[in-house]
């Protein structure tokens, strides 16, 4: 099976669905990565201090630390403006996406869920783009959006989030084995750790938290059956 994951910033790909995508690739599967943006309008921690160009610098040698520990096969890091992919049209961003699905050939996109999970308009912007990407495209391919489930949200602190909705999730991956491999991706990116220190502060701890990550399979839409916990279900 070959999983494509499509993401906004270099970051999302290990704080996002990184138990999956290492459990994925450790059984054998391909993954590959595509990231819009190279992070350059980073807040968090040292980016403070750092020029845009220094930012993007930085990120894009975390990006090919996480990569490399979650067991992603190839980067795509492309160089849209960070923050700003809602100012793109959806037909350059669709493009975008689509040139990627035919060169890649997954079985599987993975994104984040179209609410953005913190709501960021880039994450929103990525989903959409996938979404009118694989309706375009006549391949078979499944498309996934990550997100957290209620209970997740809720116990994160100080953090407006936005779950996937219960009756949306039709993927529950458990993930407990890989977390160890999701901290240490999440530690390569050494200038978002601030994000870090608040996961960490969830009700129950971060490890707890973390052991299921939740999808939507959103194409081909499959709303009415149960609840699955394997992808390639
Ligand atoms: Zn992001």
């Amino acid at each position: 099976m070959r999983i494509l994951a499509i993401f906004a910033h270099p970051d999302d790909e290990s704080y996002g669905p990184g138990g999956t995508l290492a459990r994925y690739a450790r059984a054998g599967h391909r993954v590959d990565l595509l990231t819009l943006t190279r992070g350059e309008a980073g807040s968090l921690g040292i980016c403070k201090t750092l020029a845009p160009e220094e930012k993007a610098e930085m990120r894009r040698r975390e990006l090919e630390c996480a990569a490399e520990t979650l067991g992603i096969q190839s980067i795509t890091l492309l160089n849209y403006p960070d923050g700003q992919l809602n100012t793109i049209s959806y037909q350059e961003g669709e493009t975008v996406v689509a040139r990627e699905i035919r060169r890649r050939v997954p079985d599987i996109i993975i994104t984040f869920h179209d609410s953005g999970i913190s709501g960021h308009p880039d994450h929103i912007a990525v989903a959409r783009w996938c979404r009118n990407a694989v309706q375009r495209l006549d391949v078979n391919v499944r498309l996934f959006y990550f997100g957290l489930d209620a209970r997740q949200a809720e116990r994160i602190p100080n953090r407006p989030l936005f779950p996937i909705p219960h009756t949306d999730i039709t993927h529950a991956i458990a993930v407990e084995d890989y977390l160890k491999i999701k901290i240490q991706a999440i530690h390569c990116h050494q200038s978002q750790l601030e994000l870090w220190q608040r996961l960490q502060s969830a009700h129950g701890g971060y490890w707890q938290n973390a052991a299921i990550e939740y999808f939507m399979q959103v194409w081909p839409s499959r709303r009415t059956q149960a609840l699955r916990e394997d992808l390639d279900l």
